[in-house]
């Protein structure tokens, strides 16, 4: 196999030949190489790609590198195969739901998890022109596939040739982090890399973490009829989330049949000729069960090794390449972005941090070459169900750094809309400056909370505070008035009781 070849990700159906066509031709001939780039990129994931196409688009030569599939994570093995499934999941739990509603589902009705899948790897193909090594290139881009790697401070080798550059760009992601669990090296077990080439529901679905990756997929295997067990290291899962809202998740979790087994750090894998063991062996909580695949989603290790980074004077650490908050690695000439380097392991965060590293590279010397990572409002998202989705400070992270807040908390149920939609289980919970309307921090959980989540963003950013979302007018009957009802609960406490006073004497003298 060339060094520009690739295995076919799995099963070779026309679904995935179209993918691979489009992400990682077979017949693919790299360009020849500029004489210097004003821009290299190696990795073509969403921060690659986006750093490419900007780039590009401001008039500058650029040169793109990828070793496996354009498209990286996001694309191929993670939010939209994962989001594809999910909604399979949604669609099986609607049916369950029916009979609240007076649909009555005849018995027997079943999931057909073969073609949930083919669904998935539909649409995922369908995607891929967006992501393509023939858009890139339309757009400007000389595509290399291949692996890169540094040879020098201002040069990269790829598929047997060599890219100058002026700047450079590391943007090769994070894969599925191999925690120190004993047993593990002698068990098959998935990671993100491989799950979404299942074709056949596993009966019984061991998932290790209790994470994003870990929860988004338990529920849903749960939900489309495996039978799941999650192990967790302690009590309670999405340990960075709100309390609260995790809380809530946890019954809707439990409900749709995940069964939680803690101790996770006492854990122990054993190979058995029917598939995994998960082991632990503590006084009058052990337990010992038997999973026919196993998901392991523990956290993400950054993509570091065989770059030359040493060569390139570029320093790193296990937790990435070492930025500055420009986004600078200790080689003036390189930046990093995405989650090679970054806490903040999202596709719309390496999208962003991409958009700031086309500016700091390209106009290092000017006033638009200073942009910040830290200058970013970044809300992120859980895809369960309910979904829950946050932006800014968690009141625990607020009073770690000395600031006040004043909560307003609204629970969906008193939303009319969630109501009729039988989607009550959440709220927006609001963190304000103590005394004012600045927010400092939300948390919603709801059916649709990341979508719900981007008006707080909004707000956070343009520095609108829930005085203004209060007065703000939302169509009836919305989801998103739970968001304008936390401005009526603010306002509500501008009201002192001398002003209350003066309005009731008012509004009795006119009476
Ligand atoms: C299961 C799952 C679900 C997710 N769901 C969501 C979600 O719903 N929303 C969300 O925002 N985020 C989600 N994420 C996270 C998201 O996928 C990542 O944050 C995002 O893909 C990061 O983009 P990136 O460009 O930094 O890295 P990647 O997408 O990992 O891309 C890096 C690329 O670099 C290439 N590369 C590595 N080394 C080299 C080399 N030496 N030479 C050339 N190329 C190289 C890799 O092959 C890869 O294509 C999910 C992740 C997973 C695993």
């Amino acid at each position: 196999m060339s060094e520009q070849s690739q295995p076919p990700v799995l099963p070779w159906d026309a679904h995935n030949q179209k993918l691979v066509s489009n992400v990682h031709p077979a017949d693919w001939k790299n360009p020849t190489p500029a004489s210097r780039y004003n821009l290299v990129v190696i990795g073509g994931g969403t921060a690659g790609l986006v750093s490419a196409i900007g780039a590009a688009g401001l008039g500058a030569r650029v040169a793109l590198i990828e070793k496996h599939l354009l498209g990286g994570d996001c694309l191929n093995v993670g939010c939209v195969p994962s989001k594809a499934i999910i909604r399979a999941a949604r669609a099986e739990a609607a049916v369950g739901e029916a009979a609240d509603f007076g649909v009555n589902v005849p018995a027997g009705v079943t999931v057909d998890f073969g073609k949930t899948m083919e669904r998935m790897r539909r649409l995922r193909a369908d995607i891929s022109p967006h992501d393509s090594a023939k858009r890139f290139t339309e757009l400007g881009v000389d595509v290399f596939l291949g692996g890169g790697k540094f040879t020098g401070p201002d040069s990269v080798e790829v598929a047997g040739q060599t890219l100058r550059f002026s700047k450079a760009v590391i943007a090769t992601g994070a894969r599925a982090a191999a925690p120190p669990i004993p047993g593990l090296k002698d068990v098959p077990y998935l990671t993100n890399e491989t799950l979404f080439s299942l074709t056949k529901l596993p009966k019984r679905f061991g998932v290790i973490g209790a994470g994003p990756i870990g929860c988004e997929m338990a529920q849903a295997f749960a939900r489309l009829g495996a039978e799941v067990f999650l192990v967790r290291a302690e009590a309670g899962i999405l340990p960075r989330e709100d309390r609260d809202a995790s809380a809530i998740l946890e019954t809707a979790m439990l409900r749709d049949g995940v069964k939680f087994l803690d101790h996770g750090k006492e854990l122990q894998l054993a190979k058995d000729p029917n598939g995994v063991r998960l082991q632990v062996n503590v006084p009058g909580h052990g337990y010992d069960v038997l999973v026919d695949q196993l998901l392991v989603a523990v956290g993400r290790a950054p993509n570091v090794e065989g770059l030359g980074l040493e060569t390139a004077g570029v320093e790193f650490d296990k937790k990435g390449v070492t930025v500055n908050d420009r986004l600078q690695t200790t080689n003036s000439r390189i930046y990093a972005c995405g989650d090679v380097c970054m806490k903040w392991k999202f596709t719309h965060a390496a999208d962003f941090a991409a958009r700031i590293v086309i500016q700091n590279a390209l106009f290092s010397f000017g006033p638009l070459g200073r942009r910040r990572l830290s200058s970013l409002t970044m809300p992120w998202a859980t895809y369960t169900s309910p979904e829950i989705a946050h932006v800014g400070l968690y009141e625990k992270e607020a009073k770690e750094k000395g600031i006040e807040v004043d909560t307003f908390t609204l629970e969906m149920s008193k939303v009319d809309r969630a109501i009729l939609d039988g989607e009550t289980e959440g709220f927006v919970r609001v963190h304000v400056r103590k005394g004012t309307d600045e927010i400092v921090g939300a948390t919603v959980v709801a059916a649709h909370a990341g979508d719900l989540i981007s008006e707080l963003t909004l707000a956070m950013k343009a520095k609108l505070g829930l005085k203004t979302i209060g007065a703000t007018i939302h169509p009836y009957p919305t989801q998103a008035e739970a968001i304008r009802k936390v401005g009526d609960l603010y306002n509500r406490t501008r009201l002192t009781p001398f002003v209350k006073k003066l309005m009731g004497k008012w509004l009795s003298w006119t009476r």
